[in-house]
């Protein structure tokens, strides 16, 4: 039963030192990806704005067709006041020249808001392009050190779980399945005590209790977080 016991307290230092590298090996893939979300939601602020840029231009264009259209108008009707031969032509003549004109003049003002529009829209956009070149370069440097970081860490890890298999054979498959249960929720399947007290959930150990546990005979839970208890003068002699 000793044996198990310092099997056991072997394995809950090999599992925490992996531990360690674990919590980063998951937590730098997360990294990148949120970084690379961030890039995409640049890249598709980018594509809405190059949308509205192409709206735009394609308004100012029809726009300036229509002003084309007009000025022709304004021509012909500017020559039927000339050719005019009676007050009431003449009066309908330039009629229809004003009209004109105050089309013209509203083209005009739209084409020139149209044109303020694409050119801030121009601008905005270069912007997004900057920032996103920007979080691309970012990205791709990060990427490049997290997969050596990520290397790294799985050679270590894999240096401090070597020969789990050969210590996890000391411990009985009961023991090993508590072990196992405690650990999946709670992230670590044992404690090792030096006192009376358990170490996970800082409960008092009853004196019979704790008696036991210093004795190392069997493999005791804590009454509260039922984690396994060792002492530590049982597991390291
Ligand atoms: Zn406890």
């Amino acid at each position: 039963m000793r044996d198990e016991l310092v099997a056991l307290a072997k394995l809950a230092e090999m599992d925490l030192a992996a531990w360690e590298f674990d919590s980063e090996l998951k937590e730098l893939p997360e990294r990148i990806d949120g970084m690379r979300g961030d890039a995409q939601v640049l890249e598709n602020l980018l594509a809405g704005e190059r949308q509205q840029l192409e709206a735009a231009v394609a308004l100012r264009a029809e726009r300036a067709d229509e002003l084309s259209l007009r000025m022709t108008a304004l021509a012909k009707a500017k020559a039927k006041g000339a050719q005019s031969r009676n007050l009431k032509q003449v009066d309908a003549a330039e009629r229809e020249v004003e009209a004109t004109r105050r089309t013209i003049k509203e083209r005009e003002d739209e084409v020139a808001s149209l044109e303020l529009a694409i050119e801030s829209k121009t601008a905005s956009l270069a912007e997004r392009e900057r920032q996103l070149g920007e979080a691309m370069k970012m990205l791709a440097t990060e990427q490049a050190a997290a997969e050596l970081r990520l290397a790294e860490l799985r050679r270590r890890r894999e240096v401090v779980l070597a020969g789990r298999e050969e210590v996890a054979a000391r411990v009985s498959s009961r023991t090993m399945k508590r072990y196992e249960r405690q650990r999946s929720t709670k992230g670590k399947g044992v404690v090792v005590i030096d006192d009376g007290t358990c170490s996970n959930c800082r409960m008092h150990l009853p004196a019979q209790l704790y008696i036991e546990v210093q004795k190392g005979e069997e493999s005791i839970d804590c009454p509260q977080c039922r984690i396994l208890l060792l002492h530590r003068a049982v597991v390291e002699v």
